[in-house]
Formats: structure tokens, sequence, C-alpha cells
């Protein structure tokens, strides 16, 4: 593989979840709220955290996303559709085989 920036290569990580969605886990977070209960899920791929504020009856009050740097687009930056990234996730899939067994 060739040089690639750090903006670069945390960008190709965060491919699998612009593609296919966070892969979440439940987590505890330092944040604190006084409008109810924290609760927070964690990416355990890119780290993005999902802080969700529970009402005392369970319902949702607030949701944030604590994304890492880097994650959003920059402004100017080209936005790609779901399609171009199931794109971009193949592409990146082939590049860890081995050449024999790639698919395009
Ligand atoms: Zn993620």
């Amino acid at each position: 593989m060739s040089y690639e920036t750090t903006w670069f290569s945390e960008r190709r990580g965060y491919v699998r979840c612009r593609t296919i969605g966070h892969s979440w886990f439940d987590y505890d977070s330092t944040w604190t709220t006084t409008m109810g209960y924290p609760l927070t899920l964690r990416c355990e791929r890119c780290g993005t955290e999902r802080r969700d504020v529970i009402g005392a009856f369970g319902q949702l009050v607030t949701r944030h996303y604590h994304k890492p740097e880097n994650y959003d687009l920059t402004p100017g930056e080209e936005r790609l559709a779901r399609s171009d990234f199931r794109l971009i996730l193949l592409e990146l899939r082939n590049e860890d085989r081995p050449p024999q067994a790639r698919a395009i």
C-alpha cells in the first residue's frame, strides 16, 4: 500500500460506518445531564458516541452524536451517496485480498 495521510487513513476507517451504519455497544461515558438519565452507545469501529437523555418514563428526551475528528465532511467536500460508499467499501475489501480472489 502506498503512503496515506493520517486524514485519509482515518477517513478509510469510517467507510464501513458510512456504508453499513455504526456498530453500537452500551458504554460508560463521563458526560452528565440535568434533564434525565444519560445513556451512551459507542461505535466499536469509529468511536462515535450516541448520547441519549432518557426521561423518567423511558422516553427519549434528547439525542446527540459526538463524532471523532475528521468524521464529518469539511465545507466544500463532495457529499457521497450510500451507493458510492458501497463501491468504496468493495474496493477496500478487494485491496485486502490476494489478487486472484479479487471480485472487481
Ligand atoms: Zn462507527
